[in-house]
Parts: structure tokens; C-alpha cells; sequence
């Protein structure tokens, strides 16, 4: 925390505004919108996860469809396709940002089409910060005519080619939970490029009621919004995440500087032209041995370090749905370890971190 959330919290209680809307939630949704410097809107909501659910309302996706997702990345990104009774369709990564391969991409939705059915959108996700593909990805997109859902929710602060993470989407989300580079406890937003997909998420985000003095539905809804309480805390966040965009990077670097000399360590490099919020600083090491040694060091001096997701096709839950692979996520799996990220560690923190995994390669 900054300082700032109490302030805005406090707010929320002196003028009773204690319920899924009020000044907090307009106040945080125009933060944001202010911060990503396009033209979009944002509609702040429970989870990432929740916005997710809905851009694929928002797009149509229902049971007899297929969407395509990336398969590294975090669950939640694929959950949703299931939510709506719908199929996930996963593709593998390239090397240059462990996101959405371009080329499988292709060859994923040509044989979709093939077998009878294009896919209905694309979920494509900046994992740990780093931005994909955008430009390759987003031409795909648009040759086939298949939107993106652009899921942003470890990116918040990186850009591509100048522009934020966030905005690439033809629909994007955020997300504000307690790991995120920051949060509100819980939360997350849905970035859209009309007024009226946004009003549209946020009817559908509030139970979906309709225009009348009782209560009248006539669409299926969700308890998805923000509360006010929680935007406060959004709200002060907003004045420390370029802090924490920074402190991340430091964090990078200090430990690629320190593991340097160690022939076994890989980093993930910046492409020319992206620029990563470094949520997370993760290593790739030699083999999936070496990665367990390396963590289980870490683990005795009682430091916490976590291997790198793993994909979702060989999740047992999503095992059973198509897949396009070329065995880069599953590689990455293996060897790649998430070290200590947060923005509060210490020089302490580090050296200790860095000190650990020397003694465990002899280097000093
Ligand atoms: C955290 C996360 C989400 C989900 O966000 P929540 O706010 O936790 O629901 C979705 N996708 C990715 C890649 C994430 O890391």
C-alpha cells in the first residue's frame, strides 16, 4: 500500500458509501482510463477473472463455440471459456516472449476452419509483464476476422511499441488481486472500446437489471461490480503503480547483474520495442532437476519461489480439449522458476536471494 488508499477508503465510510458503486468506482474506472492514454473505457469490476467471463458474453461466445487461449498462462484465463459452456482451443508459445506462438496461432485457427468451425475470439496474454506479439497477433486477428480478448492482468504498466498494455485488445482486462503489480485486495476491469460495450458489462455486471421501478430481467445477470470500498483502495494505488513498475525492474535487475556469472541461469531478454512491467522476474535453469534443487534451496532458507505456470493442456482439468503445441510452454515448465517479485523487497531481500542460489552454483 501507498498511503493514499485510507484516505479514499475513509471516504467511502464519512459519506455512507458503502455498495457496489459511488465516487470510488467513477473516481478509479477514470484513473484508469486517464492512465492507459487511449481512447477506451473501463468498467471496474470483481475480479479479472469476472472480466474475462463477460468480454466473452460481449462477443457472443456461447456453448457451441470454440475459443482459442493461449496455453501458458494462469487458469483463469481459460476458466471463463467453460463458463459459457463453450470449447477452449490452446496454443502453444514462441521463445522471444513465452506468449501466443503467431505461426500455431495460424495453423490452429486454418485447421479449426478445416474441421468446420472458426473459432469465436482469442485470448492472448502478456504473461509476467511481458508483452506478446502484438503486432504479428493482432494481424491474425484481423485477416481472419476473429477478435482478441486481450488479457492484461499481470501487464498493468508495460507498453508495446509505446503504447500500454491493456489497450490492444478488442476487448482487454485487468486484474487487482493481491499478487497483481497492484491491487485491491480483489478486483479487476474490463477495457473497451465503445461507451456501449462497457454500459453493456456493466448491466450485465450488476444482476442485469432492466429499465423499470420493480425488479424486471430480461437477460441472464452476474454480481460482477466493484464495490465503492474497494475502488478506494484502486484509487490510491493508482499514485504508486509507476513506483512499482519501477521497483519491479530493479528487482530484474539486480538479479540478472548478480546471476550473471552463472552459465546455467537464463533471463527472458526485452524484445526491441516492448516494455515489460516485470511482474514477476522468472530464470530459465538447465533442466527440470536443476530447477527443483534450485527451488528447494531457495525453500530451506526459507525463501519462496514458485516453477513457471503450467500450461493449460497439461492441466488434468483442460487435458482433454485440442491443443497446437511445438513443446516451448511445456519446456518452459520445466526449467523456469518465478523468483521473489514483490514490490516491497528489500536490497536485504535480494542479496539474501541471490546469495542462496550462488552458494548452490559455487559462485561467490
Ligand atoms: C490473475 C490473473 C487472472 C485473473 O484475475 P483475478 O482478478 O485474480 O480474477 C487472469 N489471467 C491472468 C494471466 C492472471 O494472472
Amino acid at each position: 500500500m501507498g498511503g493514499a488508499e485510507q484516505k479514499y477508503v475513509q471516504e467511502a465510510f464519512d459519506t455512507n458509501w458503502v455498495a457496489p458503486l459511488g465516487p470510488n468506482v467513477n473516481g478509479f474506472e477514470q484513473d484508469l482510463q486517464l492512465y492507459l492514454n487511449e481512447k477506451r473505457y473501463v468498467g471496474a469490476l470483481a475480479s479479472g477473472t469476472s472480466a474475462l467471463h463477460l468480454s466473452l458474453i460481449l462477443l457472443g461466445v456461447n456453448t457451441r463455440d470454440e475459443v482459442i487461449c493461449q496455453s501458458k498462462t494462469f487458469s483463469a484465463s481459460a476458466n471463463p471459456i467453460i463458463y459459457q459452456g463453450a470449447t477452449p482451443i490452446f496454443v502453444d508459445s514462441e521463445c522471444d516472449t513465452w506468449n501466443i506462438c503467431p505461426d500455431l496461432l495460424e495453423t490452429a485457427i486454418k485447421d479449426r476452419i478445416a474441421k468446420g468451425k472458426k473459432p469465436k475470439a482469442i485470448i492472448a496474454v502478456h504473461l509476467y509483464g511481458m508483452p506478446y506479439k502484438v503486432n504479428e497477433i493482432h494481424n491474425i486477428s484481423k485477416s481472419y476476422n476473429i477478435p482478441i480478448i486481450e488479457d492484461s492482468a499481470e501487464s498493468l504498466g508495460s507498453t508495446y511499441q509505446g503504447q500500454k498494455c491493456g489497450t490492444f485488445g478488442d476487448i482487454s482486462i485487468l486484474s487487482f488481486n493481491g499478487n497483481k503489480i497492484i491491487t485491491t485486495s480483489g478486483g479487476g476491469a474490463i477495457v473497451t472500446r465503445t461507451q456501449s460495450d462497457k454500459d453493456k458489462a456493466v448491466f450485465l455486471a450488476t444482476q442485469a437489471r432492466d429499465n423499470a421501478p420493480h425488479y424486471e430481467h430480461s437477460h441472464i445477470g452476474f454480481n460482477y461490480r466493484m464495490s465503492n470500498i474497494v475502488a478506494g483502495i484502486g484509487r490510491g494505488q493508482m499514485q504508486v503503480l509507476d513506483k512499482h513498475v519501477k521497483k519491479r525492474r530493479s528487482n530484474y535487475e539486480f538479479y540478472k547483474q548478480s546471476l550473471n556469472d552463472i552459465n546455467e541461469i537464463s533471463f527472458l531478454d526485452e524484445p526491441i520495442g516492448s516494455y515489460s512491467n516485470r511482474w514477476l522476474t522468472c530464470i530459465l535453469l538447465e533442466n527440470k532437476s536443476q530447477r527443483e534443487d534450485v527451488r528447494l534451496t531457495l525453500e530451506k532458507e526459507n525463501i519462496e519461489s514458485r516453477p513457471l505456470w503450467k500450461p493449460m493442456h497439461l492441466q488434468p482439468v483442460f487435458a482433454d480439449f485440442p491443443s497446437y503445441m511445438n513443446g516451448v510452454s511445456k519446456g518452459l515448465f520445466d526449467k523456469g522458476l518465478c523468483l521473489p517479485s514483490g514490490s516491497n523487497l528489500s536490497k536485504t531481500d535480494l542479496i539474501r536471494v541471490t546469495t542462496t542460489i550462488k552458494k548452490y552454483f559455487k559462485v561467490c
